[in-house]
């Protein structure tokens, strides 16, 4: 199903992301977490696809036995990472051959250490060239990222926001958002996308943090600001987990039925490929069914 149908219903929407392990992980365990994931019925699970196109089979494969043995949707990530336009129609085949109708379309960071995201001859330097490519090959349903606290290679927030728009127009049909844990800014940034004619759902990420080991990464990819009354109470629990974990829980519980106040269409948990933490913050708050029919992004 596409989940642009989905979002069009007034089904509220619950997703979790997953990650291909790397290449010697255990690919089992994450099979394990999946299936422990769909006990709370997602509406989708995305997976994404590693930097410099590492993970390219096993995106595929993983998003195949979400969609065809668990019977999940998936949205399977795709990026311009080195990659022609010709190894993205191969890709867009592979994707038909597996029933995967559901791309989250993304220029992709740059390869680890290399800090710069450089075109590869024959490829894609943006994300709405990717998202205009894939229309082109076939009836996919196509999302884009969005970032309320401003993509870090953006020159201003206004050139980020007509990027988005650009993406949009491309035939981006909703937008999933970077991780945050300030809810204003998803706010701010749902009003900033209205006021330009962004119309498309934007469903936001949530990112559960259990300790400070996980910040430096978090914030260097995601430009996201961590509020100080989490930071100081992760900073204090270091030398105990469970109560670091509490406190993340706790926080996530929060910002999330803070979310599902304020109209969120949806919730997309980055699962970190850990069934535990997602389902204790679930099973701590009550999801609607529906969202709010609205004539807008929200
Ligand atoms: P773009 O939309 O192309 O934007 C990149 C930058 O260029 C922005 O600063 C934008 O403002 C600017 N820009 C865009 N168009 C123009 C233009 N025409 N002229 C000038 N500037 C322009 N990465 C992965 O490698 N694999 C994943 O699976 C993955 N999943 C993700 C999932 C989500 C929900 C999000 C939010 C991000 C994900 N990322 C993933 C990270 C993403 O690839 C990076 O954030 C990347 O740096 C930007 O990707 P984008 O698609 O937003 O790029």
């Amino acid at each position: 199903m596409k989940i642009s149908d989905i979002l069009a219903s007034d089904r509220f929407s619950l997703s979790f992301e997953v990650f291909p392990p790397k290449r010697d992980g255990n690919i089992d365990n994450l099979y394990k977490t999946i299936e422990e994931l769909e006990t709370a019925h997602p509406d989708f699970i995305s997976v994404t696809y590693g930097a410099g196109g590492g993970t390219r089979d096993t995106t595929v494969e993983i998003a195949s036995k979400i969609k065809n043995v668990l019977g999940v949707e998936t949205l399977a990530h795709l990026t311009c990472v080195q990659a022609t336009s010709a190894d993205i129609a191969d890709i867009l085949e592979e994707f038909k051959r597996n029933n995967l109708e559901n791309i989250l379309a993304l220029r992709g960071d740059p390869p680890a250490n290399t800090g710069t995201f450089i075109k590869t001859s024959g490829g894609f330097g943006f994300a709405n060239e990717l998202v205009n490519f894939i229309r082109s090959q076939g009836d996919f349903c196509i999302g884009v990222a969005g970032y309320p606290e401003v993509h870090i290679e953006a020159p201003s927030a206004e050139a980020d926001m007509e990027n988005l728009k650009r993406k949009v127009d491309a035939g981006g049909e909703f937008i999933i958002t970077q991780v945050f844990f300030e809810n204003d800014a998803f706010y701010r940034f749902r009003d900033r996308a209205l006021k330009v004619g962004i119309n498309v759902p934007v469903i936001p990420g949530i990112f559960p943090i259990f300790n400070t080991k996980q910040i430096p990464k978090i914030t260097e990819l995601s430009n996201s600001k961590i509020p100080s009354s989490l930071l100081d109470k992760l900073e204090k629990a270091s030398d105990w987990p469970e109560e670091a974990e509490k406190y993340g829980v706790e926080f996530a519980v929060r910002q999330a039925a803070d979310l599902v106040r304020n109209d969120a269409v949806g919730l997309h948990f980055c699962s970190m490929n850990r069934s535990s933490h997602v389902l204790k913050i679930l099973s701590e708050m009550e999801l609607p069914r529906r969202h709010p029919a609205r004539q807008q992004n929200g």
